[in-house]
């Protein structure tokens, strides 16, 4: 290696084992403390972990309140039409972040930071996101995932002096992993750092692709490998010679987003700039995400709380057929499971970041499964949002405006929701990663036994000690009781609160059936696998929905509003959990698979016939009529 430590040889992509080995190498096995989503697929409704549920933090809520006080007033002196139509976020609207500490929300403050909680930040970005997604993307890419985050987890003392300061104050940082063939597969970074001759330092080549932020930060966290195999993070600042931004991208929607393509050529990264140590840059990535991701969920809840505020005021107004929209059935059904389904979404969120706060539990996996579920679920009642709308939900507020009219920036939130389902762990790659937990469990005791290369005699071990564990454990899933008259104490809530605890050891026991069918080819029946995820997440939604309503009717007993919407929000949501339940075994998944395999061999390109060929193809030398995309 040179000493400005040029790359000789091209990387060649990591085949599907060496994928695996990378991630399974970063991945964190050990669950030191409790996990509620863990917990329902081995058939325990963990209640005590979730019940009862905290409304408020009286002593959090006096330090927050003026902050988001303030945050409020800013939010609402922003033209966030100007934000589109320009690009950009205005200057003087990122020095108000500043002024009011907008920054460093969960920074301590002895850094600098306001030190508020992660319930209070995540409260502060919905708030944000209710206005504007590009904003969002500025203050939650900068504290979710940007520097503070890996940094106060496993920075140094000296890198926390230096540097959480000037983050606290506004100096925008981001978060680097992605790059050109690096996307959830991080095996494939080519992004690398080699030490100088003298081992002061380190030289930073490679490209990062997608960094939000990227184009106005002034620090980054970059993630490159240090050798084969072994990828190391450094906080990098980019006005360092080598920085460069290559492009700032564009997007379907986040106008006002400053979204990065960096290049890196021979940057010189001083050695005290690693954080944490070589080699557990993947883990602190994915360590960094499992926390980061804990923001979307109310990011997605407040965007649902903004679409169903816009939405009853124009099914009250608009009148067709001698009504308003809204007193017409179809309509009607759209607004009561927007409004249902607004409630669940804010309770998964807060109980994700209250549970997030406590000492004895980790939120991998509800993290990721919040995320999962807000982010999807946001995305249907937008959805159902621009088709109560119309036309107008179609339009854009600019063209509405221009005859004179007004009307929301529906359009413009249809297309900034869209990548809450892609990016920070797409929703396919949270199902994945959930399922991996879950699964994991249940082969840490029987995993040898479904081991298929195994002989008979070889299982017998296994099959002694699972044998002992299971011939416990499966009877308990068919003979818990879940009827009348347990939880009685929820009152109205109760016959859900029944389901819930009927329905987990269900699900337990579906999850392992899966495991015993399949054996080890479930890993490859990603959509078993997703089925049982999504009924999972409906479990984990119902949950957050009742004991969130208890508590609210506990703390107002005049008020059963809550109850009431809980309850319904629960019987939609068993609809769809018997419906998953259905389809686990009972699916066209194989004909599917066969179908989707044959048409990527080419076989169906008649179904692509009479395309004329599209100016741009034809220019690029392309032609898809042939089935050829190159
Ligand atoms: C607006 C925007 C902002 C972003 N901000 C950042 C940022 O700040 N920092 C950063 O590092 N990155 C960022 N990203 C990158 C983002 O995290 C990635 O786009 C995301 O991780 C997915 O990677 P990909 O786009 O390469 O898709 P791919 O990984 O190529 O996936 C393509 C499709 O295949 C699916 N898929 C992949 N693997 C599997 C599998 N094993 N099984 C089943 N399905 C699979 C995916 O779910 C997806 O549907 C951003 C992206 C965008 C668009």
């Amino acid at each position: 290696m040179s000493a400005t430590g040029k790359h000789t040889a091209e990387p060649i992509a990591a085949n599907e084992q060496q994928a695996r080995a990378v991630a399974e190498a970063a991945r964190e096995t050990q669950w030191a403390h409790h996990s509620f989503v863990r917990e329902l697929y081995n058939g325990k409704l963990r209640l005590d972990l979730v019940h009862p549920y905290p409304l408020e933090d009286p002593e959090e809520d006096a330090k927050a309140q003026p902050f988001l006080q303030r945050l409020a007033h800013v939010l609402e002196s922003i033209d966030t039409d100007q934000i589109e139509r320009e690009h950009k976020i205005p200057q003087r609207v990122i020095e108000q972040f500043k002024e009011i500490g907008a920054f460093g929300i969960k920074i301590p403050q002895q850094y600098g930071g306001l030190g508020l909680s992660l319930r209070s930040y995540v409260k502060a970005m919905g708030m944000v996101n209710s206005v504007d997604a590009s904003l969002t993307t500025l203050l939650a890419a900068h504290q979710s995932i940007g520097v503070p985050q890996p940094l106060l987890h496993f920075g140094t003392e000296e890198q926390k002096q230096k540097y959480l300061p000037r983050l606290a104050r506004g100096a925008v940082s981001a978060f680097a992993l992605t790059e050109p063939d690096a996307g959830s597969d991080p095996s494939n970074i080519r992004s690398h750092a080699e030490l100088t001759d003298e081992g002061d330092a380190y030289v930073l080549n490679g490209e990062k692709l997608w960094i939000t932020n990227g184009s106005i930060a002034e620090l980054l966290v970059v993630m490159a490998m240090t050798g084969p195999q072994r990828i190391t993070a450094f906080i990098v600042e980019t006005d360092w010679p080598g920085v460069e931004v290559a492009q700032r991208c564009q997007f379907m929607g986040l106008n006002g987003a400053e979204i990065a393509h960096f290049r890196f050529t021979n940057v010189r990264v001083p050695k005290e700039n690693l954080l944490w140590k070589e080699g557990a840059g993947l883990k602190l990535a994915l360590v960094t995400l499992n926390t980061g991701r804990l923001g979307l969920p109310m990011i997605a809840a407040f965007a649902a709380k903004r679409t169903l505020s816009y939405t009853r005021v124009w099914a009250n107004r608009r009148v067709q057929w001698g009504r308003v929209i809204g007193k017409h059935d179809l309509i009607a059904q759209i607004i009561g499971n927007m409004a249902a389904s607004t409630f669940a979404l804010e309770s998964v969120a807060e109980l994700t970041a209250i549970l997030a706060q406590k000492e004895n539990v980790d939120i991998r996996l509800e993290a990721a499964i919040a995320k999962l579920y807000n982010t999807e679920m946001a995305g249907h009642i937008i959805d159902d949002a621009v088709q109560v709308y119309g036309g107008r939900g179609y339009e854009t507020r600019a063209s509405i405006h221009a005859r004179g009219e007004n009307s929301p920036p529906l359009e413009r939130m249809y297309r900034d929701a869209r990548i809450l389902r892609i990016f920070e762990g797409t929703s396919e790659i949270m199902h994945l990663f959930i399922a991996r937990e879950v699964v994991d469990m249940h082969l840490s005791v029987a995993g040898d036994l479904i081991n298929q290369k195994l002989s008979l005699l070889e299982k017998i071990k296994p099959l002694l000690t699972a044998g002992a564990y299971y011939s416990l454990w499966y009877p308990k899933l068919w003979l818990g009781w879940g009827y009348w008259p347990r939880y009685s104490e929820f009152g109205r809530l109760a016959p859900q609160m029944r389901y819930l605890s009927r329905t987990t050891r269900r699900l337990a026991r579906a999850l392992f059936h899966a495991i015993v069918i399949f054996g080890a080819r479930l890993e490859k029946r990603q959509s078993v696998l997703a089925r049982l995820i999504d009924i999972g997440a409906e479990l984990y939604a119902m949950t957050a929905s009742c004991v969130r309503a208890q508590a609210m009717l506990h703390a107002q007993p005049d008020n059963d509003e809550p109850v009431e919407i809980a309850v319904l929000f629960c019987r939609q949501s068993r609809r769809r959990v018997e419906r998953l339940f259905k389809t686990i075994f009972n699916n066209d998944d194989t004909q599917n698979y066969k179908l989707a395999r044959d048409v990527l061999a080419g076989k169906h390109t008649w179904l692509e016939q009479d395309l004329p060929h599209l100016v741009e193809e034809k220019d690029a030398g392309r032609s898809i009529a042939n089935g050829v995309i190159d």
